[in-house]
């Protein structure tokens, strides 16, 4: 089996390349492998040409392919359609997108590191450990914590 079937990756499309930087340096020294993406054509092209990741951020408001032309060709590619996507935000109306995009999560931008950790790990906590995946630090003390209040 290759290391890429048991790493968490991310798949990250923001326009703004600090907020790309922050988001995929927090998730690199969670262990995970972590693709970026500019727009959603980049995000697109990252999808056919690398490995599958657990979960896409999707910023909407972006230039040239906005987020929602991402998500709209994304759940018409059948191979792909069912990633879920964690909407991630400056936009007001931010909740009502999520709706219409069927985001699993949505966060408004300035978004806070724990919330989106919260997020990536409740996904992840319950994707493959028969494969030897690696848990995020926030999955280990969770279930630790689980682990503890069962033997009381
Ligand atoms: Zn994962």
């Amino acid at each position: 089996m290759s290391a890429t079937a048991t790493t968490h990756r991310l798949l990250l499309a923001d326009d703004d390349v600090h907020v790309r930087d922050a988001i995929a340096s927090v998730f690199r020294m969670e262990g995970m492998d972590v693709s970026t993406a500019a727009d959603g054509r980049e995000a697109l092209y990252a999808l056919r040409t690398e490995p599958r990741p657990c979960l896409i951020l999707l910023d909407l408001d972006m230039p040239g392919m906005d987020g929602w032309e991402f998500r709209r060709r994304q759940l018409l590619w059948p191979a792909m359609a069912t990633i879920p996507v964690v909407v991630v935000s400056g936009q007001p109306e931010v909740k009502v997108a999520a709706r219409a995009l069927e985001a699993r999560a949505v966060l408004a931008k300035p978004v806070k590191v724990d919330c989106l950790l919260r997020v990536v790990d409740g996904h992840c906590a319950h994707a493959g450990p028969e494969a030897g995946a690696r848990r995020l630090r926030l999955a280990r003390t969770h279930a630790q914590t689980s682990a503890s209040a069962s033997r009381n």
